[in-house]
């Protein structure tokens, strides 16, 4: 193959020739080679440009730069901890060979689970799904849906490990992200979390925890699985942290981090940004001392969108404004600082817009009720995977309820049907940013809210004008970006 990186043919024969096993090999080269590792990672960066963005015949070439800027940053960011010695070869060979080889290119390894899927179902499946086996947590944040109450609900063992063997069985998933309440106090008769990560050790899993319950026992726990990363939530600095969830949270969070780090377990951090934080979230301090001081080595940000009462969403919701400043702070941390930091909104060129609605490389989501969500920000369902189960029915029956077929549907008509031309990716979210057609084309009467927030918000009026307005600013500002800065033609 020419052009490559000093790979004799020998190795190439050797690693069967697939591009797939040639981009870990030279990965791994970057990482774990004594000598010329500056020179590989140059090297191997022109290569997936070229492959990526020069080759590239589907996508405007600016949403392909993007991804591009986005997997150097999260490749940089792996090799900065790694270099120093906070990533065991252990978890960074796993994360290789099970995240990457497995779950980013499952169209070639995996197929025939996944094509028998496609024959059965007549699409191919989700590529992961998030799951909250309990809604218990240790702390009681203000205005989270977790309950710190010992009554709260949570999956039966049985239940979750069904569901991780249909997943990872009859969808080819070697990823899943468990969400909460706090996964780590899981507990159904002795059955922890800890029980399915170990049974399921060809999977990689991503755990949104509060930190506080990382000690040193439970880091080297993770080390010893090698198949697990803790994202941390955090608010920003101590103050912001604290006041949210709790006087002494932030101090337990950076103990957690120091023992993730002796125990070579790389984590992450996730940020819910509000109008009270929006302004750490604009300075580059904060970012600096997430990856260089607590040396994170990814940060998810998610916008906070309250269901319910319009004036709370109008307080804590951050502006259109604030919004496209978030995504122009985004953009220059991933170019210049090279940080791996996704924004749920903001970077939805990363993933082709919305993932939700269990498309072809997106997901559903699974509650502690065993509700089955399109996503994790849309508190609507159909169908219950208990209840499937019962009538020994599969989760990927709940992939043809009203809701998740009309889901979708808009997601086509809006982008994946028209890659050379998508509509506008910077507001790609079927229910915050086009809430009027949620409820209109997607939403129907089969599906139930969540919760009585969720059943407020479809009667409320003031909730429609609030997200109305929302709407249409964010749309005035982010249409002259998409159309200037990704549709134009050179
Ligand atoms: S519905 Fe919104 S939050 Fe959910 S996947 Fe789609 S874009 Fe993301």
């Amino acid at each position: 193959m020419k052009g490559d990186i000093g790979i004799s043919k020998k190795v190439k024969n050797y690693l069967g020739e697939t591009k797939t096993d040639i981009y870990i090999y030279l990965i791994k080269k970057i990482f774990y080679f004594p000598y010329g590792k500056e020179v590989l990672l140059e090297r191997f960066k022109k290569k997936l440009y070229n492959a990526l963005v020069e080759k590239n015949k589907e996508f405007p070439k600016n949403i392909q730069i993007k991804k591009y800027e986005f997997l150097v940053a999260m490749l940089e960011s792996s090799k900065r901890n790694f270099d120093k010695g906070l990533i065991s070869k252990k978890v960074s060979e796993r994360v290789l060979d099970t995240l990457i080889r497995y779950n980013f290119t499952q169209k070639q390894i995996n197929k025939d689970v996944r094509e028998k899927f496609r024959e059965k179902y007549g699409m191919l499946p989700p590529s992961f799904i998030v799951l909250s086996p309990t809604q218990k947590c240790n702390l009681n944040c203000v205005g989270c849906y977790a309950s710190s109450t010992f009554n709260a609900p949570s999956l039966s063992f049985e239940i979750v490990n069904k569901i991780c063997n249909e997943v990872y069985n009859e969808w080819g998933n070697r990823f899943m992200t468990i969400s909460g309440g706090e996964p780590l106090i899981y507990n159904d008769n002795g059955k922890t979390l800890f029980d399915i990560w170990k049974k399921y050790n060809e999977m990689f899993f991503l755990v949104y925890t509060n930190g506080t319950l990382i000690n040193k026992k439970n880091a080297k726990k993770l080390a010893r699985l090698g198949n697990v990363t803790p994202a941390i939530s955090i608010e920003g600095f101590e103050k912001d942290t604290d006041e949210r969830r709790g006087k002494g949270v932030f101090k337990k969070i950076l103990r957690a981090a120091d023992n993730l780090k002796e125990a070579g377990v790389p984590f992450g951090v996730s940020v819910t940004a509000t109008t009270k934080n929006i302004n750490t979230l604009l300075s580059n301090k904060f970012y600096d001392f997430v990856f260089q001081e607590l040396e994170a080595s990814y940060m998810w940000i998610f916008q906070l969108m309250p269901i319910g009462q319009a004036k709370d969403m109008k307080k804590l919701m951050i502006t259109p404004k604030q919004r496209v400043n978030l995504y122009r702070k985004w953009e220059q941390l991933l170019r210049e600082k090279r940080y791996c930091i996704a924004d749920f909104w903001n970077s939805g060129v990363l993933s082709n817009g919305c993932i939700a609605y269990g498309r072809n490389g997106g997901y559903l989501y699974v509650d502690w009720n065993g509700n089955i969500m399109p996503c994790v920000f849309i508190p609507y369902y159909k169908d219950n995977i208990n209840e499937l189960y019962r009538k020994k029915k599969k989760l990927a029956d709940a992939l043809f309820s009203e809701l998740f077929v009309n889901g979708r549907k808009w997601q086509k008509e809006y982008g994946l049907e028209n890659t050379k031309k998508p509509s506008n990716w910077l507001m790609p979210c079927s229910i915050r940013d086009h809430w009027l057609n949620f409820k209109k084309n997607i939403l129907n009467k089969n599906a139930k809210p969540e919760d009585i927030y969720a059943k407020k918000a479809l009667k409320s009026k003031d909730y429609d004008i609030a997200l109305k307005e929302f709407d249409e600013e964010l749309k005035e500002k982010t249409e002259p970006i998409w159309k200037k800065e990704y549709l134009k033609t050179e």
